[in-house]
């Protein structure tokens, strides 16, 4: 009578095919000298009658529990025709590892593929061809509860224990170092008839390398003493140089590999369809949009985004250059610093073109441009987390929040667009993206607050001002810039709201699309467009008004007998270079604004640089750049603007903040001021647009410029 063994993980299905295979004929017992239960029955194929054994349910053959000793010794030792391997289809991963041991093994084996109707609903997709030829074995797809697929599983069954299926056999592959052992280990047990003929030799060298004290004891028991110790000293070789190789547990090692195997032959055979995707969206997003650890994970990634992109552009010196090595930052420096000293042939002869070129151009557009790389990295991350779908989710997160504040969900999208995230965005766009919005009154709110974000232009400004007073707490001061953006969007939003524009909110629904590893083409191309479009303003817009500025800020000259008089006064050189540049119409409007702008602690010089930054924000660091350029005494010096603002006495801490607040906050540059005029119809949302967020800006200032030289 043929044999038959029903193998697998408890909870798989054996029980539930045995039954069906056998009908009532069964009998329970016990195997002997344990209380684990045996069940037998017999089954019929075409007259022929088959003995079906239930094997205990084990995950392993490790032999570390009794019911994985009674398998295993009933597959030894009674030798069974074949053995049906039953799989949860819906858990393939933890199910092969079994399987692997088993072709371990070398029994004659059939895979039954059950749970297969689970595994379907859950949208696995199971090449059973693919997977039958990747392990060298059967596979039948059951469903055993419903004694589907059985016929088939037990034809198949029997034509393994006939011999009449040679599939090429396959087996685990340790790696080349593991494997040279396990062959050398074989092979001496090979010489020992004893063992050789029972057990595979093989698999009796992946056990004792494993430490299987099971196996140790019965080779102890079937062969003298000698043999016995010459077996364990031969595998503690092994067991050493394998260790000593990979710095590692051999039983960790080898319970790897075989997780290894499984998954690459799940990785081959299984694809996901639509509905499993789905079905591992809802489980990440049970995390990512939970109540509480949601938002923290939200802030974590916000905290990690600027420690990186700090790091990565500027920080960690990773680019070779002339044999040492520099920062990306550093080498956008490096050369506008050399184009600086190049134009330093021009200052004799011609003096203006010089001021021009050097102080205009290279300060102004050379000042954005270095910011460069810190705007990529800044665009990488986003872009990565973009693609993936999670800003669909940080939409979902904060909407609860907003919501409270008077905004309208998809408000949120309209303001990751502008640098809600953190950094890196254009309030351009955001005020185009609230097209998305239907109701009129949503769409003025979220426009009005839009502008408050982060965008990419304030970065520069943040960037310089934190290299000169906050270097050691980069990523802090980024997170509190992060975080003020937010709060005064908010309240804005909540005051406008409830004063300014009235009305009742409308309910929507947030899409959530599936989760996708992000291609690296699609994140570097979506980065190389925005860092292009950065790159191309800087070459234009930029580029114009630090011409333009530079003509306020150079003319009209002060008269010759005037500079006289002051060098007859004993005045020093930086001295007159500043009573030159008040002298300029630039100077002159700073001057101007200087009795109101002093209560924030803005003197003319940064006057000049925040109505420049009007046009686009960028600028005020390059207008900066050229007003202290224009003060330096020695121009071959070439210092960083964050160096020379470190070292004037007239600067510190408390003003390098109060300034990145009032750039973050007041009046749009006229880009966003046309779109806004454009998209709200009227220039009056424009005009009210820039007052008010310019009076923002300015009581803030002043309030923390006055609380804080009160508290120092
Ligand atoms: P065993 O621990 O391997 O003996 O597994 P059982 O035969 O006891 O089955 C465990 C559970 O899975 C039982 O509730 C069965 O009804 C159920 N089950 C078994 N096979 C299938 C299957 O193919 N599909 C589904 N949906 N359920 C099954
Ligand atoms: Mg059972």
């Amino acid at each position: 009578m043929t044999r038959l063994a029903i193998g697998g993980n408890p909870n798989a299905g054996k029980t539930s095919i045995f039954n069906h295979l056998t009908g009532t004929v069964q009998h329970v017992s016990n195997y002997p000298g344990v209380t684990v239960e045996r069940k037998e029955g017999t089954a019929r194929f075409n007259g022929r009658r088959v003995a079906v054994l239930d094997l205990p349910g084990t995950y392993s053959l490790t032999a570390y529990s009794l019911e994985e000793i009674v398998a295993r010794r009933a597959i030894i030792d009674e030798k069974p025709d074949v053995v049906v391997n039953v799989v949860d289809a819906s858990n393939l991963e933890r199910n092969l590892y079994l399987t692997v041991q088993l072709l371990e093994m070398e029994v004659p084996l059939v895979i039954a593929l059950n749970m297969i109707d689970v595994a379907e609903k859950r949208g696995y997709q199971i090449d059973v061809d693919k997977l039958s030829s990747l392990l060298g074995v059967p596979v039948v797809p059951t469903v055993g509860s419903r004694g589907k697929g059985l016929d088939r599983l037990l034809e198949v069954a029997l034509n393994v224990a006939d011999g009449k299926v040679n599939l090429p056999r396959k087996t685990v592959t340790y790696g080349h170092e593991v494997n040279r052992e396990i062959e050398r280990l074989a092979g001496v047990i090979e010489t020992f008839p004893d063992i050789a003929t029972r057990y595979r030799p093989r698999w009796v060298a992946v056990k004792i390398i494993e430490e299987d004290d099971a196996l140790a004891a019965e080779i102890r028991r079937m062969t003298d003493d000698e043999t016995a110790d010459r077996i364990a000293s031969e595998a503690t070789r092994s067991r050493t140089a394998i260790e000593q190789h990979f710095d590692d547990d051999a039983i960790t090692l080898i319970a790897e590999r075989r997780y290894g195997y499984a998954a690459g032959a799940i990785k081959e055979s299984i694809s996901l369809t639509g509905e499993a995707r789905q079905h591992k969206t809802d489980q990440i997003d049970s995390v990512v949009c939970h109540r509480l650890a949601g938002p923290l994970l939200l802030f974590g990634v916000v905290a990690a985004l600027f420690f990186f992109v700090f790091k990565v552009s500027d920080e960690w010196r990773w680019v070779p250059w002339f044999g040492g090595w520099i920062s990306p930052t550093g080498f956008m420096q490096w050369i506008f610093e050399r184009l600086s000293e190049v134009s330093g042939g021009l200052e004799s002869r011609m003096p203006v073109l010089h001021s021009l070129v050097d102080d205009g151009l290279i300060g102004g557009v050379g000042g954005v441009m270095g910011f460069v790389p810190l705007i990529f990295f800044l665009f990488l991350f986003i872009s990565f987390l973009e693609d993936s779908g999670y800003i669909a989710r940080v939409a979902f997160i904060l909407d609860r929040v907003l919501r409270a504040f008077g905004l309208q969900g998809k408000s949120i999208l309209a303001l990751i667009v502008s640098g809600g995230l953190g950094a890196g965005g254009c309030a351009v766009p955001g005020v185009m993206a609230t097209r998305t919005l239907r109701e009129e009154k949503d769409r003025l709110v979220t426009m009005l607050v839009v502008p408050f974000m982060n965008c990419g232009a304030k970065m520069p400004v943040y960037a310089m001002l934190i290299a000169a007073f906050f270097t050691r707490h980069r990523t802090q001061m980024m997170l509190l810039l992060w975080a003020i953006s937010w709060i005064v969007a908010l309240c804005a939003a909540w005051v406008l709201r409830r004063f300014v524009i009235r009305g009742e909110q409308t309910p929507f629904v947030m899409e959530l699309p599936p989760y996708h590893l992000p291609t690296l083409r699609g994140v570097l191309l979506h980065t190389w467009e925005r860092t292009w479009m950065y790159v191309k303003k800087a070459g234009t817009i930029i580029l114009a008004m630090s011409v333009l500025l530079w003509v306020f800020m150079y003319f009209p000259q002060m008269p010759e007998e005037e500079i006289q008089n002051l060098e007859i006064q004993g005045a020093s050189a930086n001295q007159i270079a500043s009573e030159k540049l008040a002298h300029s119409l630039a100077g002159r409007v700073g001057t101007a604004l200087e009795p109101i702008s002093q209560w924030a602690g803005f003197d003319w010089r940064t006057n000049v640089a925040l109505v420049g930054g009007f046009v686009a924000k960028e600028i005020v660091v390059g207008t900066l750049g050229t007003v202290y350029a224009m003060g330096d005494v020695s121009p071959e010096e070439t210092e960083s603007l964050s160096d020379r603002l470190r070292k004037d006495p007239d600067w510190g801490p408390l003003k390098g903040f109060v300034l990145m607040l009032f750039v973050m906050l007041y009046a749009p540059c006229f880009v966003t001021i046309a779109v806004i005029r454009r998209e709200s119809g009227t220039w009056r949302w424009a005009l009210f647009s820039t007052l008010y967020s310019t009076s923002i800006a300015f009581v803030l200032a002043t309030l923390v410029y006055q609380i804080g030289k009160w508290i120092s």
